[in-house]
Order: C-alpha cells, then sequence, then structure tokens
C-alpha cells in the first residue's frame, strides 16, 4: 500500500504499549510539533510531568512553549497554508484520506496510548479512534464539494460567492477525549484549506502528537498541521498571536469566556465547545429497561468526564423505585479496574486533583441532603501496581432537589443525580433552568410527546430514546453558556472557512456623479 510514505523524522514517538498491569510504555520526548517533525525546547525551558492515572507514575515530560515557540509554530502552519490552500479539495481530500487509513492501521496503538494517559477503558478509546477516523473520512468527502453560488443580476452581469479558508486555525482541547477532539477540529479546518496549531491539555497531551505524525506520514505538507505543548499560558499565547485567524476551542465554561475576550480585540471567530449540565427526562411510559441503560450511558461515559452527560435525571415518580433499583442494580455491576483490560467498562479519572474535586462534590451534596444509593468513594483495584490510581466507584444520588451544588454545577465525574417530577410542564421548565444547554434526553413511547418536548429544550443536541450518540455527519454542540458554533456535520465547514462575493459587471458603470 502506498501509504506511510513520509519517513519520520524522529524515532516514532511511541515505543511499544503498556499491556494490561505489566509491562513498560516509552514516551519519547520532546512532544512539541512543528515544521513536519518533533521539536525539543533545550534544557532550560519549563517541564511537566505527564501520568498514567491508573497508576499514578510519570509517563513523560512536556515541555510547556512560551511566546518564541509558539510563534515558530504559527509560521509554519503559515508557511504550510500557502501550500494547502492553493490546492483543490479533492487533492486535500486525497490526504485528508490516507491519514484516516494510517489511523485506521494505527488504532489499536493510538487506543491502548489514549487509554494510558487518559484512563478511560480501552473499548472507549477504541469508539474514539474510530469517531477520529470517521470524522477525518467526513471532512474529506466534504473537501471536494466546497463551493460557492453564482446569482444573475440585471444586465447579464452577475455575482458570485467564493468558500475561502481562514489562514491559520488555533485548536485548544480539554483531556477527556484527546485524540477525538484533534481531529474533530483539524478534520473541518484542513478539509476547508486552512492550517492548524493545537494545544492538547497539559494532562493529556500525548495523542495529538501521533496525530501530527499521521497527517506528515500521509503526505501533509510540512507544518499544516502542529502541536504546541503547554497550559493556560501557552494557549493564551496562541490566541492572542496576530496570525491566528480562527480559535477552535474545547474545554470549561470559564476558560470559554477568556478565550472569547482574547479574539475579541482581533475580532477573530471562535468555536467554543463548553461545558454543560444536562437533562435526561424519563416519562413513566418509557422502555425503562432502555431508559436505565441510556441513564448509565449519560452519566459514566469516561468516568463520566463527558461534556454532553445527562447528569440530572429526571424521573417521573410513578417509576421512579423501579428505575433507582435497576440503575443501582446495574452501576455496582460496572466493573472498575486496569483501562487496559477488555473487561474493564470504568478507569480511574484523569488526574488527582480532579479525582479530589469529585469526591469534593460528593461530600457537598450528602452536606446537603442528597443520599448516595450507591459509590461515590475512592477505590483501590486488587492489582498492587494500581494502588496509586485515581480510581472511584460510579456515585448514584437520590433525594436530589433543584438548589443542590450537585445538580446545578458541572461535576464531570461519575455521578447522577436523580430527580423525580410529576408534570410534564413541570419538568420541563426545571430541565430548562440552566445558564448552560449542551445536549438533553426525553426518554418516552408517545411520539407527540417526545417531538414537543424536545422542541421545548434548550439545547443544542437532543436525544430521543438514546444518549450520548455522536455520529460525525450531525452537528454537535451547545446553546447558552454551552457554546458558540458547531462541530461535526456539514455545517461546520461554515465555521472554518470564510465567503467571499464576487459582483462583476458586464455593461456601463452606471454613475450618479
Ligand atoms: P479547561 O477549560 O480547564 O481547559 C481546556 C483547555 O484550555 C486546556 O488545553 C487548557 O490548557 C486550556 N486553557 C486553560 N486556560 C486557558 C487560557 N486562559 N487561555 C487559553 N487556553 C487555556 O477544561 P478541561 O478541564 O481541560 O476540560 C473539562 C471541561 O471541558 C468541562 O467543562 C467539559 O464540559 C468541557 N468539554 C466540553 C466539550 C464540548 O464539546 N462541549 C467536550 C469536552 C470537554
Amino acid at each position: 500500500m502506498a501509504l506511510c510514505g513520509a519517513p519520520l523524522r524522529r524515532a516514532p514517538l511511541v515505543a511499544g504499549v503498556r499491556r494490561a498491569s505489566s509491562g513498560s510504555l516509552l514516551i519519547r520526548e520532546p512532544l512539541n510539533y512543528w515544521r513536519g517533525g518533533r521539536v525539543g525546547l533545550g534544557a532550560a525551558e519549563a517541564t511537566q510531568a505527564v501520568y498514567e492515572p491508573a497508576t499514578g507514575r510519570v509517563l513523560c515530560r512536556l515541555q510547556q512553549c512560551g511566546a518564541e515557540e509558539v510563534d515558530q509554530a504559527v509560521q509554519s502552519a503559515r508557511s504550510a497554508f500557502l501550500a494547502w490552500s492553493r490546492m483543490a479539495g479533492m487533492e486535500r481530500a486525497r490526504v485528508m484520506l490516507d491519514a484516516a487509513r494510517i489511523v485506521e492501521m494505527r488504532r489499536e496503538e493510538i487506543a491502548e496510548l489514549e487509554a494510558v494517559n487518559n484512563g478511560k477503558s480501552i473499548t472507549e478509546a477504541r469508539l474514539d479512534v474510530d469517531s477520529a477516523r470517521l470524522c477525518m473520512e467526513y471532512y474529506a468527502g466534504l473537501s471536494g464539494t466546497l463551493a460557492g453560488q453564482h446569482v444573475q443580476l440585471p444586465g447579464g452581469s452577475f455575482a458570485y460567492t467564493r468558500r475561502e479558508p481562514l489562514g491559520v486555525c488555533a485548536g485548544i482541547g480539554a483531556w477527556n477525549y484527546p485524540f477525538q477532539i484533534a481531529a474533530w477540529k483539524s478534520a473541518p479546518a484542513l478539509a476547508c484549506g486552512n492550517s492548524m496549531v493545537f494545544k492538547p491539555s497539559p494532562v493529556t497531551p500525548v495523542t495529538a502528537v501521533l496525530l501530527a505524525e499521521i497527517y506528515a506520514q500521509a503526505g501533509a505538507p510540512e507544518g499544516l498541521y502542529n502541536v504546541v505543548q503547554g497550559g493556560h499560558q501557552t494557549g493564551a499565547l496562541l490566541c492572542r498571536h496576530p496570525s491566528v485567524a480562527k480559535v477552535s476551542f474545547t474545554g470549561s465554561v470559564a476558560t470559554g469566556q477568556k478565550i472569547m475576550a482574547m479574539a475579541a480585540p482581533g475580532v477573530k471567530p471562535v468555536t467554543l465547545e463548553l461545558g454543560g449540565k444536562s437533562p435526561l427526562i424519563i416519562f413513566e411510559d418509557s422502555d425503562l429497561e432502555n431508559a436505565v441503560r441510556g441513564s448509565l450511558m449519560a452519566n459514566f461515559l469516561s468516568q463520566g468526564q463527558v461534556c454532553s452527560n445527562g447528569t440530572r435525571v429526571f424521573v417521573q415518580r410513578p417509576v421512579l423505585s423501579q428505575f433507582l433499583e435497576a440503575v443501582v442494580r446495574r452501576t455496582k455491576a460496572i466493573r472498575i479496574g486496569d483501562p487496559l483490560l477488555e473487561e474493564t467498562r470504568m478507569g480511574p479519572l484523569a488526574s488527582r486533583p480532579h479525582l479530589e474535586r469529585v469526591l469534593g462534590f460528593i461530600s457537598q451534596a450528602k452536606e446537603e441532603g442528597a443520599r448516595v444509593l450507591y459509590g461515590g468513594e475512592r477505590y483501590t483495584p486488587a492489582d498492587p501496581t494500581l494502588k496509586d490510581g485515581y480510581f472511584m466507584t460510579p456515585c448514584v444520588l437520590d433525594n436530589c432537589t433543584d438548589d443542590m451544588t450537585c445538580v446545578k454545577e458541572e461535576i464531570f465525574g461519575p455521578v447522577m443525580s436523580v430527580l423525580p417530577f410529576d408534570t410534564e410542564e413541570e419538568v420541563l421548565r426545571r430541565a430548562n433552568d440552566s445558564i448552560m444547554g449542551l445536549a438533553a434526553g426525553v426518554f418516552t413511547r408517545d411520539v407527540k410527546r417526545a417531538h414537543r418536548v424536545v422542541e421545548n429544550l434548550q439545547a443544542g443536541t437532543c436525544f430521543i430514546n438514546n444518549y450520548n450518540i455522536t455520529p460525525v455527519e450531525v452537528p454537535f454542540g451547545g446553546y447558552k453558556a454551552s457554546g458558540i458554533g458547531r462541530e461535526n456535520g456539514q455545517v461546520t465547514a461554515e465555521f472554518y472557512s470564510q465567503l467571499k462575493t464576487v459582483v462583476v459587471e458586464m455593461g456601463d458603470v452606471d454613475s450618479l456623479f
């Protein structure tokens, strides 16, 4: 196969993977990547440890990029943009499809590395890699279809529009879906003819570098997709860089507000994929078995560290006790442990501070009167190599009320708050009583009610009789404080391009002067 043609400029980032409960994994530093290769910054630069959440050991260290390095990465992206933006969409598509095929070939390696660095189960990590690949394939397909309009004007004159790229786009990612976020941002950006500088979260910096290797292997122009490492200072340098034309951000609402403010002086467009506190409504007529499964998917995927999670579970009173009994039974059965084991369904949380934060929310919930039906405690797996991992048991809370902190704030951990309700009107009012509006779900057998409820829910992504399904063909994004713009689907091309109108006069100039 004529893939993987371009030689790597350094030894591959990863040497071997850590097989479950044993073996070592070597991640080669440095983790910064521009001008088609990994870049070391010299010993004097600030470094930061990267941990493996399952064991608490240091995986590697990253060097934080300062102004000079961010500028080098942006200049690298600028030079690639000149070549890439002039290519036909079909030519760009070929590179992106080759990159997607390399992702498919390296699926296991990427998924294992994601599980090791993030802590999610290998089963989920594989699905994330598949979603990244599908996104690359989808936008490769769209790349050749990007086109403007022709508009006939009086007297034979006409106008046309051109959909043009923006330039160098900055991507800034959260730690919960490291590889998928990098792909969901870069694929539409590159398809539209832009180049990208991506900054992953310093908690999970590794797999974005694999994606850079992969684009280079697929024959992308040198510097098309670059990675700078660091925390908020590096991110701010990137947002403020005068040659960055757009910022696409995934993270918390508080950081999103800062990103918007930093983009304002340059009037740069932003895409903001922010947090949520989404409602999931279960009516008494729903298929309860499916509603229970949906609730678990809505709360415990990726250890509950999912922006769209339906963490406010409203259950109509007649089925409340039946629902709780089934949810607790299934939650108790969730296999917690080494994320690399096939049978594991829940790994550790992504970092120690985050684990402490989530446990703090549970203590506060108890103080405010919520009742822990199950879980919410630190967990130590039997395997001694995992004794320092950031594990906890998934938690089901009942006796919750709308004013409790656990019901109002995004916990971003495996904590389900269950709230009884009586009527449709009441539950809609309560479901919409949030500053956020990322997602929402409804379980019912009444098709009219399902659509009526969804029409009245203030959320960017709604699910009927399922939850947390994110096909790349459909737009994903938030209402209210949950964000601006969309990822995935056709519409996202509009967020990574600009429209030029060209008016063509075929007659004489009709001057008033
Ligand atoms: P975060 O906001 O702390 O950090 C996100 C990224 O922004 C990181 O790369 C971080 O280094 C960077 N950053 C932080 N401060 C910055 C600044 N001042 N300037 C520039 N960059 C800065 O979020 P997190 O803790 O990494 O992720 C969890 C949050 O992300 C949750 O709120 C979750 O809901 C949200 N999230 C949303 C989506 C979505 O699609 N809507 C997806 C995943 C996660």
